[in-house]
């Protein structure tokens, strides 16, 4: 790492912060709010993310639980109703649409990344991450995520590395960070070479290695609502989590965001900021899977209406952000001509029995694709539609495509047999994809507590950091 230059830009960084500081300090004052009334900067800091899933996400799933559930969605109804709203740019240092790493490192560090590295800026320098800063304030710091702890969200949040895929590096960086809490899957970098499924190319049990750095270590849903201590490792799963359709005993996001919750709220004078992410959300889009990025951002919002509740028992020492590092797929829901032209074109429009069709899904498209297996057979394919999608059709040449694993044009697709799926779900429904990758469209930012205002109106995502190092600032200054 020593070959990286320290960083100019955070200097320039501090003096924005102090700037914005200043300001905000005097539009307090000069709402009559003073210091001893509205802190100044927030005790507790949440930054949720759901990777891949922005506006379309959200709405897919605000729409469904209303449909399907009669219920609201926390996100849209508490915290953009109480809080601010803002529109963050997603565009990395080198192209026009991101990868997590750029993303993340815009958001974790202020500085714009090229695609693929993690916690550099593109012009060299190794800036310092909110998480970091965190630290050297004395807050406790977690991450939680549903993919592989070692991902590259969770990782720009407190890492530097050239490459998102340097996975033992990252791994060894925690180790040296020794944030307090860590919940995800990834188990594989933690073992060493010789044990089944290990990642590693090296005899290091790193989950040895935490131990004696004082971490307790779990592995399972019961130990996870139990553990104790100052320190907290749990992996619980290999690679990554299970999508949130597919889960049998692992904990889901929600478990995971409470037990982060009670372990960095305990015997804690100077607060936390933790980072919690559904990565699922980013994964079933490649898919083009519907129904996974809806139950995957359900159970993202369960996870933000705890941080709420939480929010409500300390209003003036909280703030809460929810946001996405890009958008994946252009998930949206039509309304097409059935026939290009003519007076008798018909039309075709979504309707709510779309929404109840896609909540009869019970499976993954990934799980699906695993079922078929490497040579799906006609029987397997007629078994998987009666068993998983009741009340579908799999039109003739859609099959063919299944059967052949292959969909026509280049390799824009990440799973031919779950994105055939995916059309066929998309032509029972009306849900339409733009692509089985990420998009360029901004992400939006919700905030609510102490510091919101400062995200709101549209900015760029460096802004995001930016903003954090701002109230971080103020904090050393209490
Ligand atoms: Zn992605």
């Amino acid at each position: 790492m020593g070959r990286f230059k320290r960083p100019a830009s955070l200097t320039f960084l501090l003096v924005t912060a102090a700037a914005l500081g200043a300001y905000l300090f005097v539009r307090s004052a000069s709402l009559g709010l003073g210091a001893a009334a509205q802190a100044r900067s927030p005790k507790y800091i949440f930054i949720f993310l759901s990777d891949g899933a922005g506006i379309a996400g959200m709405e897919a799933a605000r729409m469904y639980n209303r449909v399907v559930h009669n219920e609201g969605l926390n996100i849209p109804d508490k915290i953009m109703k109480q809080g601010s709203l803002g529109l963050i740019t997603v565009h990395p240092a080198d192209s026009l649409t991101t990868d997590s790493a750029a993303a993340a490192t815009a958001m974790a560090s202020g500085c714009k990344a090229k695609v693929g590295s993690l916690g550099l800026c593109a012009n060299g320098s190794i800036p310092k991450t909110v998480m970091e800063v965190a630290k050297d304030r004395g807050m406790r710091i977690g991450l939680v995520t549903t993919s592989t702890i070692y991902d590259a969200s969770p990782a720009a949040f407190t890492g530097h590395v050239a490459d998102r895929k340097f996975f033992s590096l990252i791994v060894d960086q925690y180790l040296r960070l020794a944030p307090d809490l860590l919940l995800g899957g990834g188990r594989d970098q933690f073992i060493p070479q010789n044990q089944p499924g290990s990642g590693r190319k090296d005899d290091r049990n790193m989950i040895d290695s935490f131990a004696k750095q004082g971490y307790a270590y779990v592995s399972d849903k019961k130990d996870l609502s139990r553990a104790k201590g100052n320190k907290l490792l749990g992996l619980f799963t290999l690679q990554e989590m299970s999508f949130e359709l597919d889960r049998d005993k692992e904990p889901s996001l929600a478990e995971m965001t409470e037990s982060a919750i009670r372990f960095l709220e305990e015997n804690n004078r100077r607060g936390f900021m933790v980072f919690i992410e559904n990565e699922n959300t980013d994964a079933a889009g490649h898919m083009t899977d519907v129904a996974s990025v809806i139950h995957a951002y359900r159970e993202f919002d369960r996870a933000v209406g705890l941080a709420y509740d939480f929010y409500r028992k300390h209003p003036r020492e909280t703030l809460i952000l929810v946001s996405s590092d890009h958008d994946t797929g252009g998930l949206g829901f039509t309304l097409a001509l059935e026939e290009p032209s003519g007076r008798h074109a018909k039309r075709m429009a979504a309707t709510e029995t779309d929404l109840k069709k896609i909540a009869s899904i019970s499976i993954s498209l990934k799980k699906a694709a695993e079922i078929l297996g490497p040579h799906p057979t006609s029987d397997g394919v007629d078994r998987l539609m009666k068993e998983h999608f009741k009340g579908f059709t799999l039109a003739p040449d859609l099959k063919r495509m299944i059967l052949a694993k292959q969909l026509p044009g280049r390799s824009i697709y990440t799973d031919p047999v779950a994105n055939t799926l995916g059309m066929m779900i998309a032509n029972n429904t009306q849900v339409y994809w733009a692509a089985s990758g990420h998009t360029s469209q901004p992400v939006f930012v919700a905030a609510l507590g102490i510091g919101s205002e400062l995200f709101r109106g549209y900015q760029d995502n460096t802004d995001f950091a930016k903003h954090l190092f701002t109230l971080l600032r103020e904090k050393n200054s209490e």
